[in-house]
């Protein structure tokens, strides 16, 4: 019976979401930062994880044309988010908001800084805070679910399209849907121990020099504590990634309540992108509490936002 270190850890079509972690019965899968670990004498054949796997997950067909999109331009007002967030930090604040209104008892997220992921589930409002800032790193998430917490308590879960794939699959498992649900844009992910591969080839030794680290435009941007700005086109590190990310064919989970990026907004503003009721009720709570401000997007920002869905949805025939 095939398992995931064999089809897809040991051939590269891993991107470390940790389903398969959460899932295995037996520990023969151990959460790692970079890869999961994985023990062959634990493991009992039951292919429980490569069920899971969202590198084994056929996408849904789905026509972006076919979905409303309410597309909104996003800052928060909180000074302790605005000054970790990359963009406007919309995320924390939406997650703020929903432990605070009782929407959700916990939130999944990754926490850690923009040199090293590190996942948690917790219901603390600081630890969400200094969450806040994007991390362009595989992270595994999902190896966090608790199952008492899920079986006894509500979630909120801020996850990549990948995630997302696999946490479809847990909610058939659980037989109840996730809470709340929050995609982030990705259009393509790293492994950390390749990080400082990737920043010397912009000439940067010292991750101290790091301010902020964006991806825009098919760039990987580094903006420096000295103001100075550094980038390489991404196509030039496309090795540091999983081959999973090069037949992804999700810019944004459509399965989500709420899918956040930066595609489409000026610097320092998040894109929102409201999908279910639930989403839009999380959005005017949180502008209501005055925790963020808003601005529709423009409808070229929308068709932008479309067109780059469909040309990253183009990925899954490619490969
Ligand atoms: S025990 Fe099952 S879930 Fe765990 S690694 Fe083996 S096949 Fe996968
Ligand atoms: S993509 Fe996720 S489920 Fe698949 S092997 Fe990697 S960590 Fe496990
Ligand atoms: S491109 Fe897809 S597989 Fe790769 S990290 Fe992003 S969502 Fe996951």
């Amino acid at each position: 019976m095939p398992n995931v270190f064999d089809e897809k850890i040991s051939k590269n079509y891993c991107s470390n979401c940790g389903a398969c972690v959460y899932i295995c019965p037996t520990g023969a899968l151990a959460k790692n930062v970079n890869l999961p670990q994985f023990d062959p004498e634990k493991c009992i054949d039951c292919s429980l994880c490569i069920n899971i796997c969202p590198s084994n997950i056929s996408l849904q067909v789905t026509n972006i044309e076919d979905f409303k999109i309410k597309g909104y331009a996003v800052k928060t007002t909180i000074d302790e988010i605005k000054t970790r967030a990359q963009d406007g930090g919309a995320v924390t604040s939406f997650i703020l908001t929903a432990l605070e209104e009782k929407l959700i008892e916990y939130a999944l997220i990754c926490g850690g800084s923009i040199f090293k992921p590190e996942p948690m589930i917790t219901n603390n409002f600081e630890k969400v805070i200094s969450s806040a800032g994007s991390k362009y790193f595989y992270a595994p998430i999902l190896a966090e679910l608790n199952k008492n917490i899920l079986i006894k308590n509500s979630i909120g879960v801020v996850g990549l399209p990948c995630h997302l794939r696999a946490l479809r699959e847990i909610e058939k498992i659980i037989k109840r849907n996730i809470e709340l649900k929050i995609s982030l844009f990705c259009w393509r992910n790293y492994f950390y121990k390749y990080f400082r591969e990737i920043i010397s080839k912009v000439g940067i030794d010292n991750i101290q020099e790091i301010l902020k680290i964006r991806i825009v435009q098919g760039k990987y941007i580094i903006e420096k504590n000295d103001g100075d700005m550094v980038s390489i086109n991404v196509k030039n590190i496309a090795k540091y990634s999983s081959k999973a990310c090069d037949r992804c064919g999700e810019l944004f989970s459509l399965n989500a309540d709420i899918a956040v990026g930066d595609i489409g907004s000026d610097i320092g503003w998040s894109t929102v992108i409201v999908l279910t009721e639930k989403g839009e009720k999380i959005f005017k709570k949180c502008l209501e509490k005055g925790y963020i401000v808003s601005k529709p997007l423009a409808s070229d920002k929308i068709d932008l936002i479309k067109k780059m869905y469909k040309r990253k949805r183009k990925r899954i025939e490619k490969n």
